[in-house]
């Protein structure tokens, strides 16, 4: 057992949960044991050993004044990191206590400029007084609702919502992205949710006091924070939703120093305010990250020309909760095109703005008691930018727009004041330190400038004592200085030093010269040093008065912040617009999303891009998109999914014209390859997203589906495909773009009504295939699974083989393609979402396609049944996932070697296999069916 300095550092470990402690030991931060061996690996301090009572300890420290940059490079890392002080005891020993805790989530000097958010999570019924406590209980269930509270301490933002389910949950922690997470204390042992967080979230998990997260609580605590009646008044009545707020704030008052107060006005949203995009979406359509983990060649990236901090938040914000309420897309759209069609007055914007600085981080920074003098002249000069904001939007194209219209929540008579008040206060350029002086204008408290004037009567007496000396005594090389030990002296060459006058007493003999005071001198010593402490005490209180004053203005500093950061947010969208010649969508509630010479906005930047048109609505809901790999399926369908997304941001989007119908979901899968590295199998992975877009999506969605399938055996795919096609275009009725490899299934675009086809153009000749680029309406003619082969230069007989064979093996499968269901009396037990059928769907239409033929016939007609798997159901309920082609009928006719080389052949992906690989492959197959 450590006893003495280790022995104490061990014992106030045991008292936090923090993972590093830093214990003042005088004029050092230390760190002890296994601490100095983390700080040392983390922020290569060296480690010493230190000794105590026997045994020997690593250790490692800062300087006092040096601990903040160490304790936020810790806590960037993902440390909570506690801070014990010293102080004297009565009895003059020294005792030391932890006085705060630095948490991710609360740690106010950082120097990115992205929102931090803290978030605490928590699932209605656990561990608040009913239910259970133990998350295990119900683990793995999508049970919620959940409530989810946000705090971005570094700008006082606060927000609060419910959830239904555990994926609505991720989608919006995947968006917010929080430093830190606090579970509620059912959800501890959740662990689907918990690795959900550590696999989307770059933030740390921390376990909090379960009494915080009691309803009684939290109510309390929010109703402290915002007022009695706050909860009521923003119309948050969901207890989940309370309960998370109120452990939000009661972890920010235990852990941050004095942060709380920043938080001044509580936002809630609902579940109808913003367009659903999951974090599979958001990642798939690579909004702020690229599916490698860049930020470059985002759309964030592309679309960004903001001048400040606080603009490029708001903006990302803007992206990744795309909204749904019309009217206010309206104002922001108008708000930008008066922006993009004044160049001259959206340039002065931006250039005004260009000077801000970051009064959202800068208000939560006085309400802590952190800022110095420097940031209160930012304040300052910040809010002097407003009238020249104030200017700049009312020049003539944008002052009757809604640009004018945002600085209206600014009161501009307290920032005048305020900013008047500063100025009167504060020195032009103050020192880094607050305790020296230096702080404040002349002129701004009557007790200060006496100090001043009597300070600097002082000072100049001693400024021109040399000079004095000289001339009364006729003496030369005289100084006058002042250092620690000696304070001031009078410095006299030796040459001459045995003519000083009388009363001048000699306190040191230097190799040239002597050191001399007199009483005066040390009389005016005295004074100064009486003066210098008084001067900058009372600086220093009058500083503190003033930055208090200004704190109690913070949501003034906020309402300024935010007018700033949406001003510059929608400049930067009108800066995109105008300059790469993007058009305003006409927003309708009608359903539908009518595209003219569409582009992929982050595409168009780096190719030479050919414009495509798009149309999805009520006759033409569903589109089945074909044509080779490469030739542009993918870029197509997300360009549809980021214009959809960036209307609804409030943005231009790239095309000639677009009529944009608004959806309350976006919903993508694509083929996912990083999943695999993660030990995921992507078949798993590709069902799981599936499954979730069945489930979420509604007739008011857009849905964008990459291959659905692939992952899985020829027969497998189609008819999970083919299944999940009928499911969406009968049931959900969500506009759908559909990119598949299954040539099969082009076909239905015949059958069911609002299913058509179309292609990504190519010209092949002489074998020589040339990407056009071009969309056009219905499949491409022929099925590229084969044609892959041939394309990658597989040999021709193996080629005509494998057509012939796959022709056989069609002859024995046949689907049956499912029309229309209305009644739910065969939509496999999920009922019809959409109470309004359009009329054209009321029978249900069973429809045997014969493969061989490729065409449909109706059931009755079929001539044979084709053996036992063709019993007209669709093989979904019944196929195996083991890979194979399932039973018997599949080979019908052809040996099972040769079934097993045709499904090898179609499964190869030709853009993951190297020529030499494939060349060795093809051998072995000529091999086994020689045999
Ligand atoms: P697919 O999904 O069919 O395999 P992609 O959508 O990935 O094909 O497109 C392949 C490449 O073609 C992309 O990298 C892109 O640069 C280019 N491309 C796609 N569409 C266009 C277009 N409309 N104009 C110009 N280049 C395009």
């Amino acid at each position: 057992m450590a006893t003495g300095i280790v022995g104490e550092f061990l014992d106030l470990k045991a008292e936090t949960d923090a993972d590093v402690l830093a214990m003042q030991c005088g004029d050092f931060y230390e760190f002890f044991a296994d601490d100095a061996e983390l700080v040392a690996d983390e922020l290569d301090l060296t480690v010493s050993q230190k000794s105590s009572h026997g045994s020997s300890y690593p250790m490692a420290g800062v300087p006092l004044s040096e601990l903040t940059p160490y304790v936020k490079a810790l806590v960037e890392r993902g440390y909570r990191v506690a801070v014990a002080d010293q102080y004297e005891t009565d009895a003059g020993d020294h005792a030391r206590e932890i006085t705060r805790v630095v948490t991710p989530g609360t740690l106010l000097e950082t120097s990115d400029d992205d929102a931090r958010y803290l978030a605490a999570v928590v699932r209605e019924g656990d561990g608040g007084g009913r239910g259970t406590d133990d998350g295990r209980a119900d683990s793995g269930c999508d049970h919620g609702p959940y409530g989810l509270a946000l705090a971005d301490v570094t700008t006082g933002r606060f927000l609060v919502t419910e959830l239904d389910d555990a994926s609505d949950l991720r989608a919006e922690l995947y968006r917010f992205d929080p430093a830190e997470v606090l579970p509620g204390p059912g959800l501890r042992n959740d662990d689907d949710l918990l690795a959900a967080v550590r696999e989307d979230l770059s933030g740390s998990v921390s376990v909090f006091d379960a009494e915080a997260f009691a309803p009684g609580r939290a109510r309390h605590a929010v109703s402290e924070q915002f007022g009695d009646e706050a909860a009521d008044s923003v119309g948050i009545d969901s207890e989940p939703a309370i309960r998370a707020a109120g452990a939000v704030l009661a972890y920010v008052e235990e852990t941050g120093a004095g942060v709380l107060a920043s938080i001044t006005r509580l936002t809630a949203y609902g579940d109808g305010d913003h367009v659903d995009v999951d974090a599979t979406t958001q990642r798939n359509l690579e909004l702020t990250e690229t599916m490698r983990g860049d930020a470059d060649g985002t759309l964030f990236e592309t679309v960004d020309h903001t001048v400040t901090a606080a603009g490029g938040r708001r903006l990302r914000e803007w992206l990744t909760r795309p909204r749904r309420d019309r009217d206010a897309l309206e104002r922001r759209l108008d708000a930008v095109e008066a922006l993009a069609s004044a160049a001259l007055a959206r340039d002065r914007v931006r250039e005004v703005l260009g000077d801000a600085a970051d009064l959202e981080r800068l208000a939560a920074r006085t309400t802590s008691g952190s800022a110095g003098a420097r940031e209160l002249l930012s304040v300052r000069d910040t809010l002097a930018l407003v009238p020249a904001l104030a200017d700049a939007v009312a020049e003539t194209t944008l002052a009757d727009s809604p640009v004018a219209a945002v600085l209206d929540g600014v009161d501009r008579e307290r920032t005048s004041a305020l900013r008047e008040e500063l100025a009167d206060a504060l020195a032009e350029d103050p020192p880094q330190t607050k305790t020296q002086g230096g702080l404040l204008r002349k002129g701004y408290d009557d007790e200060l400038d006496e100090l001043i004037e009597r300070h600097e009567a002082v000072t100049e007496w001693l400024d021109t004592l040399a000079e004095r000396e000289k001339r009364e005594h006729g003496l030369s090389h005289v100084t006058v200085d002042r250092n620690k030990t000696d304070g001031y002296y009078i410095q006299v060459g030796k040459s001459v030093a045995d003519r000083v006058p009388e009363g001048y007493r000699e306190i040191k003999t230097l190799k040239n010269s002597k050191r001399f005071v007199t009483d005066e001198l040390e009389e005016r010593e005295r004074e100064v040093l009486r003066l210098e402490e008084a001067r900058g005490e009372l600086e220093y209180e009058l500083f503190e008065a003033l930055r208090e004053r200004v704190a109690a203005d913070a949501e003034l500093l906020q309402d300024v912040g935010r007018a700033i950061a949406e001003i510059d947010a929608l400049a930067s969208l009108a800066t995109h617009a105008a300059g790469n010649d993007w058009t305003r969508p006409t927003l309708t509630d009608e359903r539908r999303l009518d595209v003219e010479a569409g582009r992929h906005p982050v595409v168009e930047r780096t190719t030479d891009f050919v414009p495509n048109d798009l149309e999805l609505d009520a006759e033409r809901g569903f589109l089945i998109v074909t044509g080779p790999n490469m030739s542009g399926k993918s870029t197509y369908m997300r360009q549809a999914a980021l214009i959809q997304l960036l209307a609804q941001a409030g943005s231009f989007v790239p095309a000639r014209a677009a009529e944009v119908g608004l959806v309350d979901g976006i919903y993508t899968r694509v083929g996912a390859l990083d999943e695999l590295a993660q030990g995921r199998s992507t078949f798993m992975v590709e069902m799981q997203e599936l499954s979730n877009i069945l489930h979420s999506a509604t007739a008011d969605s857009l849905v964008i589906l990459d291959e659905v399938g692939r992952g899985t055996a020829t027969y497998d795919g189609i008819s999970i495909a083919w299944a999940a096609t009928e499911y969406l275009h009968n049931e959900v009725r969500a506009r759908t773009l559909f990119a598949t490899h299954y040539h099969e299934l082009t076909t239905l675009a015949d059958h069911l009504p609002r299913v058509e086809n179309v292609h990504v153009a190519v010209d092949e000749r002489d074998g020589e295939v040339t990407f056009l680029r071009t969309v056009r309406d219905g499949p491409t003619n022929r099925s590229y699974g084969v044609h892959v082969a041939d394309l990658a230069g597989v040999p021709d007989p193996v080629v005509s083989r494998a057509a012939e064979v796959l022709d056989r093996l069609r002859a024995e499968k046949a689907i049956e393609a499912r029309g229309g269901s209305r009644d739910g009396a065969d939509s496999a037990g999920h009922g019809s979402r959409d109470g309004n059928a359009d009329g054209e769907g009321g029978d249900t239409k069973q429809v045997v396609f014969d493969l061989s033929s490729g065409s449909f016939a109706a059931a009755d007609e079929r001539s044979r049944p084709a053996g036992a798997g063709a019993t007209g159901r669709s093989s979904a309920d019944g196929s195996t996932a083991d890979g194979s082609a399932d039973g018997g009928t599949a080979t019908a006719g052809v040996d099972p070697e040769t079934a097993a080389v045709i499904e090898e052949l179609s499964s190869v992906d030709v853009a993951e296999t190297t020529p030499v690989e494939l060349l060795s492959r093809v051998q072995e197959w000529q091999e086994r069916l020689d045999r």
